[in-house]
């Protein structure tokens, strides 16, 4: 987005300045005395090589300006010294090249006029000066805030639109309250920080936390105006925030170095349809691997949907999308269904039916910039959330061994000209795709194992899994409570023994499905093995946990299992008990076994508490 000539604060040789070259306007934003002479110098020079546009500008791309704007905050020399040279330097060298200076209120139009005309002698033909509020390019609006008090009232901000992006620039300001409306996601918030406490600026010490939480809210926060570089770089060292970018050329812009000479940077090929530089792109990818390592590693909370949030953000990033989903193909029950999707809740779909269903039964990418005219394009989100969707790329995904497993899909391309690259994008989107694959395949193998075949209640290592993650906050919390019965089919060697294995299946299969419909919604009941299961019931105490096994002896006592060729009539034995936190999950479980022996010693089909 914006680049920078500098990003020093007053006393240094280089002074906050920043720029945008918006096809031939360029926009400047504050011009110390400093930035006019890299500019002049660079023009003078006649540089046209890539590694001696250092200065970021260069003939090439003066002669391709034809109106320059210098929008001002506040009339510090260091924010203004360059601009009466400035004018001079366009009126005469540069064959009167206009320039407008934009003043954030009436009152500093007149304070910039006087300096302008009257001290340094401007011709006022040379230059015009208006209000920001004059200003239709980039919808310019200044934001009143506070610096210096001798500057009381005349000092601001500004917010812009450039492009599809919005940004917010504060200037010098010793208050982040005025700017905080418009902080929103995906703005590029460049602000200014210091280290050293002044009643002027904002303090790192103050401040930092406060843009550590907007940058982990997605806002692009850029720090400039800084007095001690290399402190304050250290302070946000791994963080999401970020330095204000110094220009090194105009990359990205149609008058670029690269451009000119067909130099191209990797990731604004030709087909990138982008105007995000490089940089942006690999430091908006590194905060979110960045995230993702950083959740992953982290012991106890983390489960694959985090992980998927996360891919799911990285594939919007790198297709410069507004909204992406992961979708997960349930080939058992034949529906797509969104794993995490921005801007919208959960999904489902049967999977022959909208792009992603279309993307996968044909194993495509599939690109439309005119979804509305693509009769596969399902416009019922769109109706129901007012959004209106106006290009979508669509990449299946597969496992290793090649199988599609689920899709992605990102709509409303942002930047270029808002239509998907098949080439290009679906380069961009191959790296989430790829981990997304792996990670889908991970986490489908973890719930495989997870899962008993034969009956589908989640097993042995199901239970001890969820008492870890699930349930830890009942073990630790003394005042949760949690009750549990293990039950165990009565005589089932006699079912085998008189019916065959087969049939013993089958009352294995009956009893796991009464136990699943009867279980607390809250609860998970488990195959620990052979014909003995175990239920959980947080937030139950022992008398329920009782109630609740009685329920279901008596439903078993009353149903049969039926079979094609036999009925088997069959019962079960229950030991309740109440997890106790000062004993182990095993010593728990032990409790309720005894009683479990208890029922059995004790003539079976009860439950014993
Ligand atoms: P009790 O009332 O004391 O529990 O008697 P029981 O016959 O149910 O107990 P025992 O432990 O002697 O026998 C359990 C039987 O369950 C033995 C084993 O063959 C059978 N079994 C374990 N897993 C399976 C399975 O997956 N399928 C079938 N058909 N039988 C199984
Ligand atoms: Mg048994």
């Amino acid at each position: 987005m914006l680049q920078f000539w500098g990003r020093g604060s007053a006393f240094h040789s280089d002074n906050n300045s920043a720029f945008y070259v918006d096809g031939s306007n360029l926009l400047l934003l504050d011009f110390p005395m400093s930035s006019f002479h890299k500019m002049r110098k660079a023009a003078a020079d006649g540089i046209t090589s890539n590694e001696n546009s250092s200065n970021g500008i260069s003939s090439g791309a003066i002669s391709s300006i034809k109106h320059i704007y210098v929008l001002v905050t506040h009339t510090h020399s260091d924010h203004i010294g360059g601009i009466p040279m400035l004018i001079h330097y366009a009126y005469y060298v540069w064959d009167a090249l206009p320039v407008t200076v934009v003043a954030p209120s009436k009152k500093v139009a007149k304070d910039l006029h006087f300096l302008i005309s009257h001290l340094e002698g401007c011709d006022e033909n040379a230059y015009e000066i208006i209000t920001a509020d004059e200003l239709t390019k980039w919808k310019a609006k200044a934001i009143p805030t506070t610096h210096t008090e001798e500057l009381e009232g005349r000092c601001y901000g500004y917010h812009l639109t450039i492009g599809d992006k919005s940004v917010v620039y504060t200037g010098d300001t010793n208050t982040l309250a005025p700017f905080e409306p418009y902080l929103k996601k995906g703005v590029y918030f460049y602000t200014e920080i210091a280290a050293i406490a002044s009643p002027v600026h904002l303090s790192a010490e103050q401040e930092l936390e406060k843009m550590l939480t907007l940058a982990g809210e997605g806002v692009h926060v850029f720090l400039m105006h800084l007095d001690r570089e290399d402190e304050i770089a250290d302070m946000i060292k791994g963080t999401g925030i970020q330095l204000a970018p110094l220009a090194e050329s105009f990359l990205g812009n149609d008058v670029g170095e690269g451009a000119k000479h067909g130099q191209q940077d990797p990731l604004q090929e030709k087909g990138a349809v982008s105007d995000m530089n490089s940089q942006q792109l690999l430091t908006d990818i590194f905060s979110v691997s960045h995230e993702l390592y950083r959740d992953m590693s982290q012991a106890g909370e983390t489960d694959h949907m985090k992980i998927f949030t996360h891919l799911t953000e990285l594939g919007r990033i790198l297709t410069e999308s507004d909204r992406a989903s992961f979708w997960k193909w349930d080939k058992g029950t034949h529906t797509l269904w969104t794993m995490t999707a921005t801007g919208t809740g959960k999904i489902t779909i049967p999977d022959t039916t909208g792009l992603v269903g279309k993307a996968l039964s044909e194993g495509e990418v599939i690109v439309t910039n005119d979804p509305y005219n693509n009769p596969y394009f399902n416009a019922d989100v769109d109706k129901k959330t007012g959004y209106v969707t106006k290009s979508i790329l669509v990449m299946p995904v597969a496992n290793v061994k090649g199988e599609y497993i689920g899709a992605y899909q990102v709509i409303n391309k942002l930047g270029g000209d808002g239509t998907y690259d098949v080439r290009e994008d679906c380069r961009r989107l191959s790296l989430a795709a790829m981990i997304c694959g792996l990670a889908l395949e991970s986490e489908v193998f973890l719930e495989e194992s997870h899962t008993d075949k034969l009956t589908g209640l989640r097993n042995r290592m199901g239970f001890f899994h969820d008492f870890d993650k699930k349930y830890r906050s009942y073990i630790e919390n003394p005042d949760a409570d949690l009750a549990l019965f293990i039950c165990d089919i009565d005589k089932f060697k006699r079912v085998n023994d008189t019916y065959g294995h087969n049939i013993g299946d089958e009352v294995l299969k009956h009893v796991a499905s009464i136990l699943r419909d009867h279980k607390p919604e809250e609860g998970d009941v488990y195959r620990r093995g052979g014909e003995d299961s175990i239920m959980i019931m947080p937030g139950q105490k022992m008398d329920d946990g009782a109630a609740k096994a009685e329920e279901i002896r008596a439903f078993i006592e009353a149903h049969d299992c039926v079979t094609d060729t036999v009925t088997v009539h069959h019962t079960m034995s229950f030991g309740v008990a109440e997890f106790e936190n000062d004993k182990s999950i095993e010593e728990n479980i032990k409790v309720a076994d005894d009683k479990l022996y208890r029922a059995k010693e004790e003539g079976r089909n009860r439950v014993i508490v």
